[in-house]
């Protein structure tokens, strides 16, 4: 009975915003209890994270009346992560975050189901990522959201007036939290600005000029960055430091102390040294509550169309009062990810190693380790060795002939990529097209008949 009345007071609020028409809504909101029902039946969300914010996300979407849940994350949960990602406890630690979570939010949660997966996210086929109507992340690395991003806007694809295909848009919901400060942000490639349009936001770590820390110190971080940067290897020739080596940080720790007490400077303590040196931002309970709850009520918002999406950026800052902001960035019209895709022109006769070959010196790509994946078929694997074995017969052949003499098509690469001098995993959709081929084999023309 208790449980019954729950469920009734639980749709109760949402009911509010879908069953009754609106001002605000959406353009294609029909209200309903069939929108309610197909909501809980159809709509599958994924949850990039189960950490401080994913957590929160999870538990979110199941009470917003979403049933088909599934979520993925690499880690173990930590005894650190017990003061503010709460659907852990103590006898959890070292088991996967992605299952404790899920099973979590299910015992709770009445009705919902939560299918977790406990891997890297690469480990993932692309296509796993395209059976969800929104995919949402709460991460805190730039690579990961560079390449959930990168996955999603594989999806999009153009027709002839180079407009988004409806159908091939993949809708995405951003968090991110850095202690007081946090954003949530909408991504419906091909619309608004994707993660890559818009890295400038995350501009490269700041790092102090040597000159500053070795001559005129003026902060405890200057004086740690000194012990750490300078000291460290003047005194441990070729040793390397090991920010997780205890006696190597209380070292640097006693060194920045002594710095300071010569430039007389304050505030040098063991923590600010652990800090500073694995550049460690606190995180704040209520600031992932806060940006997930954002997150969540976007989701619902895109899913249902009962209010018309956030556009495109909020930005949240509880550092000192509070203060949020809304702004409207725009797309970057040459993005390699969420444009067309990059255009590589090839004879016939090139055979699939050349073309990867081309791909490793072409200057907007650098992609080098490719695996290469037409439509639902891999052409090469790198790994796994037993479906390289089986995929390496193909480098010798013609690309034209492994895809099916078709004249233009979109391929799809993942390999790394060099990014300001650091390898990162990358997916790249590329817009192949075989020159001097008659053009009644023209897919564009052949498809449209
Ligand atoms: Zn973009």
């Amino acid at each position: 009975m208790a449980d019954s009345t729950a469920h009734v007071s639980r749709s109760r609020d949402l009911d509010k915003l879908l069953l009754r028409p609106g001002h605000l809504v959406g353009p294609t909101f029909e209200p309903g209890p069939e929108l309610r029902d197909d909501l809980r039946k159809f709509a599958t969300v994924l949850v990039v994270g189960a950490g401080g914010l994913g957590c929160e996300l999870l538990k979110d979407l199941a009470l917003s009346g979403f049933k088909n849940l599934e979520v993925i994350d690499m880690d173990r949960i930590e005894v650190s992560n017990l003061n503010r990602q709460f659907l852990f406890r103590l006898q959890d630690v070292g088991k996967p975050k992605a299952e404790v979570a899920a099973k979590r939010v299910m015992e709770r949660v009445s009705g919902v189901n939560i299918v977790p997966h406990f891997c890297r996210i690469e480990d993932k086929d692309i296509e796993f990522y395209n059976h969800f109507n929104i995919i949402a992340l709460g991460l805190d690395s730039i690579e990961a959201r560079s390449y959930i991003n990168a996955v999603a806007c594989s999806f999009l694809e153009y027709d002839s007036d180079d407009k988004p295909l409806e159908e091939t848009i993949k809708p995405m919901v951003d968090g991110g939290t850095e202690g007081f400060k946090g954003h949530a942000r909408v991504i419906i490639p091909g619309v608004t600005p994707c993660f890559e349009c818009t890295i400038w936001l995350f501009p490269p770590q700041v790092k102090f000029p040597l000159c500053t820390l070795a001559e005129t110190p003026r902060t405890a971080a200057h004086c740690i960055e000194y012990a750490h940067l300078i000291k460290w290897d003047e005194v441990h020739s070729g040793k390397a430091f090991d920010p997780d080596d205890p006696e190597h940080m209380k070292w640097v720790y006693s060194e920045a102390v002594k710095r300071a007490e010569l430039f007389g400077i304050p505030g040098v303590t063991y923590s600010l040294t652990q800090g500073v040196v694995k550049n460690i931002i606190p995180a704040i309970a209520s600031t992932n509550a806060i940006i997930s709850a954002a997150c969540a009520l976007e989701t619902l918002k895109i899913v249902s169309g009962c209010s018309k999406t956030l556009s495109n950026y909020l930005t949240y800052n509880g550092a000192e009062g509070l203060h949020t902001k809304v702004t409207e960035f725009v797309k970057d019209m040459d993005c390699l990810i969420c444009g067309p895709g990059v255009l590589i022109e090839l004879d016939t006769s090139v055979t699939l190693q050349k073309f990867m070959d081309q791909l490793q010196e072409h200057p907007k790509l650098l992609l080098s380790k490719a695996s290469v994946k037409y439509r639902e078929k891999n052409l090469y694997i790198q790994a796994p060795p037993v479906l390289e074995e089986l995929t390496r017969s193909n480098l010798n052949l013609p690309l034209f002939d492994l895809m099916g003499k078709i004249r233009k098509d979109i391929v799809h690469v993942t390999g790394t990529t060099t990014n300001n001098d650091k390898k990162t995993s990358c997916l790249r959709k590329l817009r192949v097209v075989f020159k001097g081929i008659d053009g009644a084999t023209d897919m564009d023309t052949a498809g449209g008949a």
